[in-house]
């Protein structure tokens, strides 16, 4: 089969792998479509920097069962799946507990494990759901990554509902998702970004209101009468997007951090105790998320922003592009025809 390879000295390979073959528990899926996630630009300069090994990536699939392990039964050959990257032990604490996202033995599509970026992958059973037939594979692939990881930080950390302000720091694709799943959820919402065309993105997708950093405060006095947000998330995390998150957090207000970082940044105690606060970090997502996400998806009331398709071979330049700012939304890449 055909895939693309993060290789040590941090190029970009189409590369030709035997097919691979799935165990007793794990199906074949071939790779209708795979959505490129910024975290793949942090795998490749991981990749670069020698502290992962070469990789598969692409941990946003969407494809077609193409065998069966011997102990499958939740799925036939030629059923149209959502993958869900994370593969968890299934029986550690975390994943006693449901919480699969915190797994202390998984495994990873497209990070430890072979990902999307090919014509086939393997999957545990019980990591992937039926997609939608009538659903675009380019907005199903999404769905895996994007869509779960932000239902996860609107709904299930966030707790979002109809009283609240929701300010979503970074319109990429993930901020994207989350505005779209903070206004099913009734909640007034303002974009943070930047860049005007993601900010254009965001109000086409149901923002109230999006600005640059610098108009935060003005258009939350717009929005709100005491100028706070009641929830904040941030997609983007640097201190500068923690410190502005902070600072407009209001009384009961949960910051829900998402996007991983280095930078070191300061809480204190007074921050957390007065207004009852919570700091609150949220890490991938669960099956359940993206059973969530599918079925927005399904109703039409998610719709991710994919704005540009291309074939397999072209990852290396998306990849490119999406480092640049090039790309608003989701690329997502063909391993085989553009219209499966
Ligand atoms: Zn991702
Ligand atoms: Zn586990």
């Amino acid at each position: 089969m055909r895939a693309i390879r993060f290789e040590a000295a941090g190029s970009i390979r189409l590369v030709q792998l035997p097919t691979p073959i799935p165990g007793p528990e794990e199906v074949l899926v071939q790779v209708l479509a795979a959505g490129v996630c910024h975290r793949d630009l942090h795998l490749l300069d991981e990749v670069k920097a020698g502290e992962r090994e070469p990789l598969i990536p692409g941990h946003e699939i969407v494809g077609r069962v193409s065998k069966i392990g011997g102990d499958v039964y939740t799925t036939t050959v030629g059923d149209r799946v959502v993958v869900h990257f994370e593969q968890p032990c299934g029986r550690c604490h975390q994943c006693k507990r449901m919480r699969t996202n915190l797994c202390e033995n998984g495994h990873s599509l497209g990070f430890d494990l072979p990902g999307g970026y090919a014509e086939f992958v393997v999957a545990r059973q019980g990591t992937f759901l039926p997609s939608p037939p009538n659903l675009d594979v380019a907005l199903a692939a999404p769905l895996g990554c994007s869509g779960a990881t932000a239902y996860r930080a609107v709904v299930a950390l966030g707790e979002a509902d109809e009283d609240d302000l929701v300010v979503v720091i970074g319109a990429g694709g993930v901020g994207l998702s989350a505005i779209q799943i903070a206004k099913v959820q009734g909640a007034r919402v303002l974009a943070i970004e930047p860049r005007e065309e993601a900010r254009k993105a965001a109000l086409d997708v149901g923002a109230d209101s999006a600005v640059t950093p610098q108009d935060a405060a003005r258009a939350l006095h717009d929005l709100a009468p005491d100028g706070k947000a009641d929830l904040t998330i941030d997609f983007v995390g640097t201190r500068a997007t923690f410190d502005l998150g902070r600072s407009i957090l209001g009384t009961g207000g949960r910051f829900v951090a998402v996007a991983l970082g280095d930078e070191s940044v300061s809480v204190t105690a007074n921050d957390l105790v007065d207004g009852g606060k919570a700091y609150l970090g949220s890490y991938s997502s669960t099956m359940a998320d993206l059973a969530r996400v599918i079925a927005l998806a399904d109703a039409g009331r998610l719709r991710p922003v994919v704005t540009r398709r291309e074939p397999l071979a072209e990852a290396a330049q998306v990849l490119n592009d999406l480092r640049a700012g090039k790309i608003v939304g989701r690329a997502v890449l063909f391993p085989g025809p553009m219209i499966p």
